[in-house]
């Protein structure tokens, strides 16, 4: 069975126990990667129970090394996170009188027995939290729910929320998940506009805790955010220049998609792929953890577009189709949980050929390989946490194809480094890119870094900000310095020759790929 179906099962097999279940002293919201009080169900519908029980609400926020260790979070993502909670515990608590409780746990198996103890010593008999779709996450949740109800009297009640329209409503006509992106979209689509009111409920602001948890619950009030585990600790430097590009909170990400909306929507559906251009939301870490949810940016999006999906802003319909990708590899996740066990979601490449060249890989992780468009956009991540888009596809593209290295490879080194770094997005966005995914882009596709990028940075401005060794070069040298005339200048200035010839390896590529699905 599937992990949401192990979870379904869990919720009904409890039901008659947790319904007898009445409050003690309080009601938990256990936040995880939900960073928000702005419309988070689980925490809204948990606000709304305590105070029908009149009991306080607690919030509490567990981080587990191990956890970070397993999901290879990169420091970047895991301070965002911890300044995120610091945010949210000022809020949360001089807002709303709702204490947010935070403590480092070492083991990640642990995490179920800690939070039933922090039940029992909070006095909470009710219990709440928003899905996380991995299939860890789900059996945990699965776990939990059964030991609280059986073992501990203790009412959990997990929701969905990181979707608009959840994983397990959309399906094809024979009722399986849909494979390609596009009549998922449509169904996607018609689903909302059928169902707004439901599918678009912001979920309401907590409320006040009118029975204070000061006088009970004092410790907690008190009490500092950890640190970041210290596998996981940035230098300072490093630490001030990430929070500058990325200021961490929901008041950041509430202004951040005001801003895009008024100043850069209307031109997305033009310069969206120009990284050059900066005219994309720069929201992804903010949705990562949470610190937005999908319903609120999708609602505020038809506001601005007449109400309505696709209205006369296409830039914002265009960027609306987009967000539904990051929800079309949550449902594809949930369906086929054997990609976060390693496979690629089209089993036929289960056993393709890699070359394993680490001297390669090393210089595509640090942006040397002679092609000026991927080494900027390598060396981008690795200074900001961040890439755009079309980079993204395109050194994706590179490592898989031009080098023919494992694309795992690829995708483990992308999430070290992303501050928005997401299993679903990022299994999703390297399997298009090296075909092995669900909706790939075709094999025989492979894309040709210097024609990507003399048609995405023309003038090489992007290049220009991340290769500096490039700076004094101009189109068309700047694409491909060695073949175009700027060669003694790159010399000059310590930027490599190309590691690979594109069209040997292109040929290359095609062979393996074709090999592969011979074999199959
Ligand atoms: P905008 O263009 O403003 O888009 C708005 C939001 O829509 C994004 O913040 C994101 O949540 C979502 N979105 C946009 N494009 C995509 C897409 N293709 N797939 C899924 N969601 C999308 N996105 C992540 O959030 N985390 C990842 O770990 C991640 N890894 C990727 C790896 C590869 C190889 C590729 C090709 C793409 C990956 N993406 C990932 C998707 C995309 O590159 C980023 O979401 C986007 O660049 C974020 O910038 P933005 O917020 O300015 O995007």
């Amino acid at each position: 069975p599937r992990p949401l179906s192990i979870l379904e099962a869990a919720v009904s097999e409890t039901a008659t126990a947790r319904n007898e279940i009445s409050a003690k002293h309080s009601v938990i919201h256990w936040f995880k990667r939900d960073l928000r009080t702005h419309d988070n169900k689980s925490l809204s519908l948990a606000s709304q129970r305590a105070e029908r029980e009149g009991v306080p609400l607690i919030c509490v926020f567990l981080i587990s090394e191990q956890d970070y260790e397993a999901h290879l979070t990169s420091p970047a993502r895991v301070n965002l996170e911890i300044e995120t909670v610091k945010i949210l515990k000022a809020d949360l608590e001089e807002k709303l009188d709702v204490p947010l409780y935070v403590e480092l746990v070492g083991q990640r198996k642990d995490l179920p027995t800690r939070i039933i103890q922090l039940c029992e010593k909070f006095g909470a008999r009710h219990l709440f939290c928003n899905i996380e779709y991995e299939v860890d996450e789900l059996r945990r949740e699965a776990l939990l729910i059964r030991r609280c109800a059986d073992d501990a009297g203790i009412d959990f009640t997990v929701v969905h929320d990181a979707c608009v329209v959840q994983p397990g409503e959309l399906a094809t006509k024979q009722g399986k998940q849909y494979a390609v992106f596009t009549p998922w979209y449509k169904s996607w689509l018609a689903h909302i506009r059928n169902n707004e009111g439901e599918y678009l409920h912001i979920y309401e602001y907590p409320s006040r805790n009118h029975h204070s948890a000061k006088t009970k619950f004092k410790d907690i009030y008190v009490s500092s955010v950890p640190d970041a585990p210290a596998r996981k600790a940035l230098t300072n430097e490093e630490k001030n220049r990430l929070q500058e590009l990325w200021p961490a909170g929901e008041h950041e990400a509430l202004s951040r998609l005001q801003r895009f909306l008024d100043e850069k929507s209307g031109r997305y559906k033009v310069e969206r792929d120009f990284p050059a251009a900066d005219c994309t939301s720069l929201l992804s870490p903010y949705i990562a953890c949470g610190a937005l949810s999908a319903r609120t940016i999708v609602k505020s999006a038809m506001e601005r577009n007449d109400g309505s999906m696709d209205g006369r802003c296409s830039g914002i319909a265009t960027w609306t189709s987009e967000i539904a990708w990051r929800e079309f590899y949550k449902h594809v996740l949930v369906h086929c949980p054997y990609i976060c066990m390693d496979k690629p979601f089209k089993l036929d490449y289960s056993d393709l050929r890699w070359e394993y060249n680490s001297s390669n890989f090393s210089a595509w992780c640090t942006g040397k390989t002679g092609y000026p468009l991927v080494d900027a956009a390598m060396r981008q991540l690795r200074h900001t946490g961040y890439m755009h888009n079309r980079c993204r596809m395109i050194v994706a593209s590179f490592l898989s194809k031009d080098l023919l290295l494992d694309w795992r490879m690829g995708e483990r080194y992308f999430m070290s480094q992303l501050v928005d770094g997401d299993f679903a997005s990022n299994n999703g966005g390297w399997g298009f890119a090296s075909s092995t995914g669900v909706d790939p882009q075709p094999y025989f596709r492979v894309f040709n870094p210097v024609l990507q990028s003399e048609k995405f940075d023309p003038d090489g401005v992007y290049i220009k900000k991340w290769v500096p060794e490039l700076q004094n070069l101009y189109a068309p040298a700047i694409h491909f310095p060695y073949e175009r005339g700027g060669g003694e200048i790159a010399r000059r200035a310590g930027y490599p020759r190309p590691i690979v010839d594109h069209q040997e390896a292109r040929k290359r590529a095609l062979a393996r790929y074709r090999e592969a699905l011979g074999r199959y």
